[in-house]
């Protein structure tokens, strides 16, 4: 296996590990459960579990912790959590043993507060939300102290202790750290470390009606778990100062080290769970694990594999600096794992009809065709042949434009795997719109090539009409059509309302009735594809379209 590149949070790693200042290697994935994880999120992923494993490799000690930061019981959901770890584990990745909860250490964080305030570095505080916010002062301005700032520690106690016990309504009270005013940073000035909520938990039920806040939670809940390096995104480097405040104050085992990293940022993409949710809560989409959201549930049922999901990862690598990853590179990475991987089926997706007028009408065939064409080891399959075929209405052309090199009157092409067809009739209703082509068949041309070396421009596939499975086919397209709604003011309002496309009349070669969700396959000519996990029947398969051939849509936007 090839070294990994080293990109800065490694090179940290690998000092630490030289300094000999950490015996263990421990890191953690910390996902707020309050919607579903995103790619965004996979990077996190990657990231964290992926330096547990390879340090792991090295022989060193090291594990990754999985820790649902559950903090905020009104916002939180046990479907999220569920869905969270299936995700993980679907991307390829292992916590073990170590699974966490904040809400394990509910209690403990209870204790590390009241132990701020007996030091004399915290205090209940009476100002409402809003002249709080008034208090705290702006970049350019200092803030306002508190006039609750200096109550008696004993008071502070007793407050915080009737806090807990349920005294007080929403809003009334919370408990602040005692820090600095004036300071810089406006993190530090005296930020809230408890407010009260008067809500059910999905893990604690009714025990609490305080919750601790994100800033004085993670901290204590890495330290309270050993973890050696903290990696978050961008927007917490500001918090960093708070959060090594924290863990000076209180009695924590350890001092883990927070280290930023920038965030993905995807084109043509949104990733952020509020406004994922929003899209969800419109109808824009059909839920989380809709097969076009960004969510690593949708991708999955889109077809996206967990391999080109951490490859993709892997090519972005870790920088210090924000930017704006072109989507096409995810979509780059997944063809390259199904062009690979995925078997070969012939599918065709806006069917004509062909009959074949020399082929007898109670004959029946099986022909070969291989299941990768680079990759024997792959095997092949039988896809029955009779007189009726289907074929793709676009592999037809009754006036043929100049480069146009598949089936006209009278031209001859090849059925893929198959024969070689001469169009010699077309037949039209009476609004004039193709119904039926009848062509006769090179019967010395089984398998494709004929005797007598004679070449054909096109090759088509193709369905045998008596054996086809029928199905439902969905395409996909961007969901926006702009390269950043997240710039935008109202990123709902570039949504791209072609983003799915129905084939309603698709047909399949038989071979497909074993299709399984996330089974990937090349139909050929067509993309790459796999039944769908929640709409498809046995009566009623329906496949997605998890990416094209090729790009057509950098062509087409361009
Ligand atoms: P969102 O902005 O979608 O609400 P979040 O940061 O609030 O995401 P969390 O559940 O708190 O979501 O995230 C868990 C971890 O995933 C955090 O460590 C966070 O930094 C990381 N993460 C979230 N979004 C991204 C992203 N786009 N790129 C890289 N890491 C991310
Ligand atoms: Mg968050």
């Amino acid at each position: 296996m090839n070294e990994r590149p080293r990109d800065f949070i490694r090179k940290i790693i690998d000092a630490d590990i030289a300094s000999g200042r950490h015996a263990e290697i421990v890191t953690r994935f910390p996902p707020e459960p309050n919607g579903y994880l995103h790619i965004g999120h996979a990077k996190s992923i990657c990231l964290n579990f992926g330096i547990a494993a390879e340090y792991g490799e090295k022989g060193k000690n090291t594990r990754c912790h999985l820790r649902f930061d559950d903090t905020n019981p009104t916002k939180e959901e046990q479907e999220y959590i569920d869905a969270i770890k299936e995700d993980v584990r679907w991307l390829g990745f292992d916590w073990g043993e170590h699974l966490y909860h904040a809400s394990d250490y509910f209690e403990k964080l209870y204790g590390f507060a009241v132990e701020l305030i007996e030091k004399g570095l915290a205090y209940v505080c009476e100002l409402s939300a809003e002249e709080i916010r008034a208090y705290r002062g702006t970049l350019t301005e200092p803030g306002r102290e508190s006039p609750w700032r200096d109550r008696p520690v004993e008071e502070n106690l007793d407050l915080f202790r009737r806090m807990r016990a349920g005294e007080f309504p929403e809003g009334a009270k919370v408990l602040r750290a005692k820090i600095d005013m004036a300071s810089g940073n406006l993190n530090l000035r005296d930020p809230v470390i408890y407010r009260i909520m008067h809500a059910s938990h999905p893990r604690t039920g009714d025990q609490w009606c305080i919750y601790p806040m994100y800033d004085f939670t993670h901290p204590i809940s890495d330290a309270l778990e050993g973890i050696t390096h903290s990696l978050c995104t961008l927007e917490f480097e500001d918090h960093r100062p708070l959060y090594d405040w924290v863990l000076e104050h209180v009695s924590v085992p350890c001092r883990p080290r927070q280290i930023e990293f920038a965030r993905l940022n995807l084109s043509h993409t949104v990733v952020s769970k509020r406004k994922l949710l929003k899209l969800v809560e419109n109808g824009v989409v059909s839920g989380w694990d809709d097969p076009r959201m960004p969510t690593l549930s949708g991708m999955r049922r889109r077809g996206y594999t967990p391999a080109a999901i951490r490859d993709f990862c892997e090519r972005i690598g870790v920088a210090k600096k924000d930017s704006t990853v072109d989507v096409e590179l995810l979509e780059h990475c997944l063809r390259d794992d199904l062009n690979e991987n995925a078997p070969r089926r012939m599918a065709v997706l806006d069917p004509l009809k062909v009959v074949i007028t020399n082929y007898p009408e109670d004959q029946e065939e099986e022909l070969i065709a291989a299941n990768h064409p680079k990759r024997p080891e792959m095997g092949e399959r039988k896809v029955p042949f009779c007189r009726e075929i289907y074929i793709e209405r676009a592999d037809f052309m009754e006036e043929p434009v100049k480069k146009f090199k598949r089936l006209a009157p009278g031209r001859e092409v090849r059925l893929r795997y198959a024969y070689f067809i001469t169009c010699d009739e077309v037949v039209k209703d009476e609004s004039g719109e193709i119904v039926e082509l009848r062509c006769s068949y090179a019967p010395e041309t089984r398998g494709g090539n004929a005797p007598d070396g004679r070449k054909v421009k096109g090759t088509i596939h193709w369905v045998s009409a008596r054996h086809a499975i029928r199905a439902e086919v969905r395409l996909y397209d961007r969901l926006f059509n702009r390269p950043d709604p997240e710039a935008e003011g109202d990123f709902l309002a570039c949504v791209n309302p072609d983003s799915l496309e129905v084939k309603a009349e698709a047909r399949l070669e038989p071979s497909l009735a074993a299709a399984r969700p996330g089974e990937n396959c090349q139909f050929e000519r067509n993309g790459y594809f796999c039944l769908d996990s929640r709409d498809s029947t046995p009566e009623r398969p329906v496949f997605n379209r998890t990416v094209t051939l090729r790009d057509t849509w950098g062509k087409k936007a361009g």
